[in-house]
């Protein structure tokens, strides 16, 4: 059975070739190649002894999920459809603006958290990606981007805001942040690598123990009643207890204060009365907001708030001193937008598989 490379974290790597006699420096030399370089024929990296390429040409690989479709937006937004086995497929997205290039990545296949309105929790839950499954889709958009003419990789940040909830699968969600962070792979800043939650209080905790980088936080609403409703985990982890979280991170974080994300729905939580509550809500926690339109889907109940609502909802936070922003759509002719890879996923995938199938 052949080891996946892109399964381990450094020093899970270290430990493997340690069990081949190797020296800890190999492993980083071994990183370099396939991270830095995006190289995944061992015949190609030169400088590691001819022996041990050989050794592990038998038995380990460098594998990315296959990407099973590639959309480019008039805007330069793409995004790739991956396949991850039995008829699971997951998205990635790389957006980019003229002073970044900003990978989305997804976590896992489908999310257990039924939020009401994102149609990956419509979709429900399938399964944890591995770590390969989540840097692999790094590995992979960077390879198909290329460098640019300083020889740098164009993905300069990334969010985790794409299929899952990151800190439910989060041994692999650590694992690949930390071979984004690392030196030897891609050397991103703890700043340019956003974890996005619906609020995991004990994870939360963990991560900023175990490996702090930015941090959002899917808030939605200003009180319990009508968070329990629309991100039902709050009936878990309920507002004071996620905002005493927010403030406990912030004690760690490399950035000095917490992105709360908002989807605007139209009469549901998009009223000045909402935003004035907000406010009060979140006051005493360093904090920026960013208002997101809300991208609709097949069989949503919902409505996206007109842009006079979402204006008038972010004066009343901006007058309050809150950084608020509304989140520009990209990609819209891709369906590239948060929330919305899931239904289409799937409906997508079990098409190309049909295809495939019939074709074969
Ligand atoms: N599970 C994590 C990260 C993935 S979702 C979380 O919930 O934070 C990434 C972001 O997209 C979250 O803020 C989520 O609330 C938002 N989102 C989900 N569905 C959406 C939709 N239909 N329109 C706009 N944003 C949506
Ligand atoms: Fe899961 Fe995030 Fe969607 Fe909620 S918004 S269902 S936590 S992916």
């Amino acid at each position: 059975m052949q080891r996946n490379l892109l399964d381990f974290d450094a020093q899970g790597l270290a430990a493997y070739l340690a069990e081949m006699g190797e020296k800890p420096f190999r492993a980083r030399q071994l990183m370099r190649w396939v991270y830095k370089e995006g190289e995944s024929d061992f015949a190609a990296m030169t400088d590691i002894a001819v022996a041990l390429r050989g050794k592990l040409a038998k038995c380990a690989g460098i594998s990315a999920p296959e990407v099973i479709r590639e959309e480019l937006s008039d805007d330069g937004t793409r995004k790739w459809l991956l396949d991850v086995g039995t008829g699971n497929a997951i998205e990635t997205v790389f957006i980019p603006e003229e002073s970044r290039g900003t990978l989305c990545v997804s976590t896992q296949a489908g999310c257990a958290l039924d939020c009401t309105f994102c149609s990956t929790g419509k979709q429900g839950f399938n399964r944890n990606l591995s770590v390969a499954e989540i840097i692999g889709q790094m590995w992979w958009a960077n390879r198909r981007l290329g460098k640019d003419i300083d020889g740098n990789w164009q993905i300069s940040n990334v969010v985790m805001m794409g299929m899952g909830e990151p800190l439910l699968n989060f041994d692999s969600t650590v694992s690949a942040l930390r071979l984004m962070l690392d030196d030897h792979a891609y050397g991103l800043s703890r700043r340019r690598v956003t974890v996005s939650t619906s609020g995991i209080v004990p994870a939360m905790d963990r991560l900023s123990d175990e490996c702090p980088v930015a941090l959002a936080v899917s808030l939605h609403a200003s009180n319990d009643k009508l968070r329990d409703e629309l991100v039902p985990i709050n009936q878990k982890y309920p507002l004071r207890q996620l905002l005493a979280a927010c403030l406990r991170y912030l004690e760690r974080a490399p950035r000095d204060f917490i992105t709360f994300e908002y989807v605007m729905l139209d009469g549901v939580n998009d009223s000045v009365q909402h935003a004035r509550e907000l406010v009060k809500l979140v006051s005493g926690v360093p904090c920026k907001f960013n208002l997101i339109p809300f991208n609709p889907f097949p069989h949503t109940g919902y409505t996206g708030s007109g842009s006079d609502s979402i204006r008038r909802f972010r004066d009343v936070l901006m007058q309050s001193d809150i950084v608020t922003t509304v989140r520009k759509t990209r990609g819209d002719d891709i369906a590239a937008a948060c929330g919305q890879l899931a239904g289409q996923v799937r409906d997508r995938t079990r098409r190309t598989l049909f295809h495939t199938a019939e074709a074969a």
